[in-house]
């Protein structure tokens, strides 16, 4: 059995019906799956916790249809007691009453005993349906949930809604929005990558995980997806994460070794680039995060060394709000 979380990580739990699309959220986002192949994954069976080479920890459980996983004969506490979101995956192609019923139920249980716990709804595979009928989905879902929810006098329930989709970045962007919530010393970090924008004229500033391109914070100037996207694909383009992290190589030929030791932070990656319009600029934070900076055409690349200086200091002062990202254990995969 697991022990009880106290790394700090945040801690996600996936959940909804077979077929909803749980094993390819997980494949897509953390195992860097394309999209396409997860058609031929297998469907999530019973529970799956994984922990890995992430800022945050995450276990997928499906919901067979009989599983009344509110039984007392069924260990929750175990299970609830750790988390901080509760990811529950609709179908919004397939016939979504009955997800709809069980998700009511279980944010009612949810709100008897774990009354802290953010149900945060993925309506999923919304790419599949046009925009008329996307959007009235979306609502109908949402008014579903919330009547229920005042019926029960929960109107304030810690309840929230996202469109979601392998097929583009926002499956990412409601995953960085879930993860915000868990993480106490977001306003500090903003502040940070705040001050450290205006001192260096950069535009947009994330701080990523990069095994899964989540990104935990960013500056508080307007977001747009666009640079999110921009900065998502220079983390590949830069940081070949299978390498770093020996991430889903078999451990053969003593190699794993190598893999954990190759990114002490001691000689954290540092690049800048031109990209069209734009610079980017990469570093390593610690073992998990890596900061991004997206600048304008008027920062030429001899500023440089004044950027060097201010993400170092950020890096220092980073260093103190997650003390604990600088030493962890191998990754393992159970299931149960
Ligand atoms: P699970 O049983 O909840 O783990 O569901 P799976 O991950 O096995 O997904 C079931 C099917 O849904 C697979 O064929 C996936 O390719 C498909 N799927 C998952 N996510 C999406 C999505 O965002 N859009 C579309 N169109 N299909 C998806």
């Amino acid at each position: 059995p697991n022990s009880k979380a106290d790394d700090g990580k945040p801690r996600l739990l996936l959940m909804g019906q077979r077929r909803s699309g749980k094993s390819s959220i997980s494949s897509v986002v953390f195992h860097k799956l394309p999209p396409s192949e997860t058609l031929y994954i297998e469907t999530t069976t019973r529970i799956k916790k994984e922990s890995m080479h992430s800022f945050m920890d995450f276990q997928v459980w499906d919901l067979p249809g009989h599983l009344d996983y509110f039984d007392p004969a069924f260990d929750v506490d175990n299970i609830f007691e750790e988390i901080g979101a509760l990811i529950w995956v609709i179908d919004a192609q397939d016939e979504y009453l009955d997800a709809i019923m069980r998700l009511n139920m279980t944010i009612l249980n949810l709100q008897q005993s774990y009354p802290n716990i953010n149900v945060e709804v993925f309506v999923h595979k919304v790419d599949g349906l046009s925009e008329d009928y996307k959007s009235d989905t979306f609502r109908d879902i949402i008014q579903r949930v919330q009547d229920e929810l005042s019926d029960n006098g929960y109107e304030n329930a810690p309840v929230s809604f996202y469109q979601t989709s392998i097929y583009d970045h926002s499956i990412f962007e409601a995953f960085s929005k879930v993860i915000q919530k868990l993480i106490p010393q977001l306003p500090t970090l903003e502040a940070l990558l705040n001050s450290l924008c205006s001192t260096c004229q950069i535009e947009k500033a994330y701080l990523f995980d990069i095994m899964s391109k989540i990104y935990i914070a960013t500056d508080t100037s307007p977001t747009d997806i666009g640079s999110y996207e921009i900065c998502s694909d220079y983390i590949d383009v830069v940081i070949d994460v299978s390498e770093i992290y020996g991430w889903d190589r078999p451990v053969e030929n003593g190699n794993s070794e190598i893999a954990e030791t190759g990114n002490n932070d001691a000689e954290s990656l540092i690049t800048m680039e031109r990209k069209g319009n734009n610079y980017l600029y990469l570093r390593e934070i610690n073992k998990y995060l890596a900061l991004i900076c997206l600048m304008g055409d008027d920062s030429p690349a001899e500023k440089k060394a004044v950027i060097d200086y201010n993400v170092g200091v950020f890096q220092a002062a980073l260093k103190q709000v997650f003390p604990r990202a600088e030493r962890e254990g191998p990754p393992t995969v159970t299931e149960e």
